[in-house]
């Protein structure tokens, strides 16, 4: 066998830490501005951060946490959930954050699942750590993440105060160098079918993903922006902005627990916020605070959503209203979680306004290191043509291989379903037709939720829409419209309907509007079509 001729290059591995040691060297003063859930606002520099974490790895070490060990957290956006990003996983432990929003039972199964030693906690999460300690034999620590003065008077053994346990040690630490196959952090799927499955990135398929997700087709960040994660670090590491912010030195806030319209664009417009990210849920709550109190975005000027769909007419409202672009992306636990994301390329800036907006509505396109196909139900290749559409497989290098503790392979022949469906064009963008699970399959056709839940978003009286399929005698299943309204607007069900013919074939217009006050949120913030499917499962159409 013949051998490759090696290169001669210096050799190290991509880990994390060097990410905050290179900004805390080139952008030491670089400030990092938190909400905090005690109350107020914190401000520190990169510098800060970066002494902070190496004595925070101190503390870890003290307290017995080695190489390969999972330290959970229950925590908000902020300034010491940054601090165990780097010093877990910089000291070759792993950061596992657990979503708080999810059911107690499920919290503790999933701390139980990976087998945290250590559980860090914001205060607002003080009661639900009560309860579902004793059902945690692996937590040998409890640390609550604040200071003296804010100790929750809830009993637990071996409590810690973060702020007396890190600032009890020394800033002195160096950061250990070992294999960039070495697992990070672990994420679980939010499992709205079975139990959650865990996630276990390694040092290089993270590093991968934030350098490939910083450049211009992607996030396009730079050391000239300020940049707020709306979406939780709890939520697939906040999409990898706490890695890439450092990476290139953009000013980071981070919002806390106050993730309503007016508490977010108080931030933004404080602290001079270039660059968003969150679900469009999220987005949908910031509008309404700034219509109803015609207030302006004076910095802003990029967002990604992603998680769920966003509707064309949100993305149109930002843009026009409010001179803020709005990046369509499409991604998911198991891919880290970047996928697609929505740039035009240069042949399309000749287009005209509303050409250009119909490709920005789309997915997007996957960055470099993903690769996307669709394929039918016999697992057969379809065309990039923009309308053929099929189950959507990904590969690539940051894309999960086997699930934490999976015996099986999730991959077919190399490729990892993700269980959508969507169509891809010639320059391979994405637009997701549905989740496989909540496609409408009325009369042996498939209709896309999506599709319809956009056009009832573009009514002047529609705050929120969902479409499910509901059984049907002789069509199996037929589109339901599920309808929140803007605060002081009247819509009725014809009215609403009215619109449809214009826009989507005849078969596809729902059978019926539903109005309701409120729609299920899962616990990433996005419409839980399977409780709405649950709540209106007696519902009867029409006619039927
Ligand atoms: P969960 O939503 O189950 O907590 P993820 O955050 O991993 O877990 O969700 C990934 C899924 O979210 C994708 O498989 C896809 O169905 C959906 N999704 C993500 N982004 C988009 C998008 N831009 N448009 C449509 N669906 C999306």
């Amino acid at each position: 066998m013949s051998v490759p001729l090696l290169g001669q290059m210096m050799d190290a591995p991509l880990l994390l830490s060097a990410l905050l040691t290179h900004a805390k060297d080139y952008h030491g003063d670089t400030e990092v501005v938190s909400r905090t859930v005690e109350g107020g606002i914190h401000r520190y520099t990169y510098a800060d951060a970066a002494q902070r974490s190496r004595q925070l790895a101190n503390a870890l070490k003290r307290i017995g946490v080695g190489m390969g060990d999972r330290v959970g957290t229950l925590a908000w956006n902020g300034y010491r959930h940054f601090e165990l990003y780097y010093a877990v996983s910089g000291s070759g432990a792993v950061m596992h954050t657990v979503n708080p929003r999810l059911f107690p039972e499920q919290v503790a199964w999933i701390i139980n699942d990976a087998e945290d030693s250590v559980l860090c906690f914001d205060l607002t999460f003080a009661p639900l750590v009560e309860a579902i300690a004793p059902k945690c034999p692996t937590v040998k620590h409890w640390v609550a993440m604040t200071d003296r003065a804010h100790m929750p008077a809830i009993k637990l053994p071996n409590l810690l105060c973060y702020e007396d346990w890190v600032e009890a040690e020394s800033d002195e630490y160096e950061w250990p160098q070992f294999d960039e196959k070495a697992a990070c952090t672990l994420c679980y799927t939010s499992g709205t079918t079975g139990n959650p499955k865990g996630v276990l990135y390694s040092h290089r398929s993270m590093m991968i993903h934030t350098m490939s997700g910083a450049v211009p087709d992607v996030f396009n960040l730079s050391a000239r922006d300020c940049v707020l994660p709306v979406v939780p670090m709890f939520h697939v590491n906040a999409w990898a902005v706490p890695y890439a912010a450092p990476m290139v030195g953009a000013k980071l806030v981070f919002p806390g627990a106050a993730l309503d319209g007016a508490s977010l664009h108080e931030l933004f417009e404080s602290e001079g916020v270039t660059f968003s990210a969150g679900v469009p849920t999220v987005w949908q709550g910031l509008l309404q605070h700034l219509q109803a109190n015609k207030l302006k975005v004076s910095t802003l000027k990029r967002c990604v959503i992603g998680g769920s769909a966003c509707p064309p007419a949100l993305m149109k409202t930002f843009e026009q209203d409010y001179g803020v672009k709005i990046h369509h992306a499409w991604g998911m636990t198991e891919m880290s979680p970047l996928g697609t994301f929505n740039q035009l390329k240069n042949k399309h800036l000749k287009l005209s306004a509303e050409q250009q907006f119909a490709i920005e509505t789309k997915q997007g396109r996957p960055p470099f290191g993903v690769q996307l196909k669709i394929v039918d139900a016999d697992g057969r290749s379809l065309p990039r043509d923009g309308h053929a559409f099929g189950d959507l497989l990904v590969k690539g290098y940051w894309i999960v291989d086997r699930y934490f503790k999976g015996d099986k392979s999730p991959l077919q022949d190399g490729w990892f379903p993700t269980g959508d469906v969507g169509t891809l064009d010639s320059d391979g963008y994405l637009q997701i037709t549905d989740r496989s699970k909540d496609v409408i399959k009325s009369g042996g056709e498939w209709i896309s939720s999506i599709d319809l839940e956009n056009v009832a978003c573009a009514h002047p009286g529609v705050a929120q829409a969902a479409v499910i399929g509901v059984h049907h005698p002789k069509w199996d299943e037929r589109p339901l419209l599920v309808v929140v309204k803007k605060p002081g607007e009247e819509v009725d069900r014809d009215a609403l309907l009215a619109i449809f013919p214009d826009r989507v074939a005849k078969w596809w217009i729902p059978d019926d509007v539903v109005f309701v006050s409120e729609l299920p949120m899962t616990a990433t913030g996005k419409i839980s079509k399977l409780r709405l499917r649950e709540q209106l499962k007696d519902h009867r159409l029409p006619g039927v």
